[in-house]
């Protein structure tokens, strides 16, 4: 039997989306891929997959951050409008929208990165020298 699925399908979407949802390598899982909370590792050091695939990479990471962050401050606004209600306050609105412009992108920042590395394996499949430390699993036709 012909194995027909590529590395990326092997590994699984909601796997892929989990482990870029909790700042991990996509690829492997591995979780030591930052040094520190702003700085990515240029590659995983478990698998070798280079998180910047080409030039430009990061863009889409900023995208996603940019979207939660807007829709975070969408949510802060009708929580303030609706907590306040009937008098609406708009410096406790305002003040709580600035906190949440600065909080939600710092904190979000690492979990983009991986997040939209993880989105981009999804969009354009992994090649097999992506990830050359990577560990396979055996398939059936393996010997
Ligand atoms: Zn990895």
């Amino acid at each position: 039997m012909a194995e027909t699925s590529n590395s990326t399908s092997e590994i699984g979407f909601g796997r892929i989306i989990r482990r870029g949802l909790t700042r991990r390598c996509p690829v492997c899982g591995e979780w030591n891929v930052f040094d520190g909370w702003f700085r990515q590792k240029p590659s995983c050091p478990q698998c070798g997959f280079v998180f910047a695939r080409k030039e430009g990479q990061f863009i889409g990471a900023i995208g996603v951050n940019t979207s939660v962050t807007a829709i975070a401050i969408v949510l802060s606004m009708i929580i303030g409008f609706a907590v306040t209600a009937p008098d609406f306050s708009l410096p406790w609105i305002l003040g709580s929208t600035v906190v949440v412009s600065i909080v939600v992108p710092t904190i979000f920042f690492p979990v983009s990165k991986t997040l939209w590395a993880a989105m981009d394996i999804l969009m354009i499949p992994l090649e097999e020298t992506e990830a050359p430390l990577r560990q396979r699993p055996l398939r059936k036709n393996d010997v």
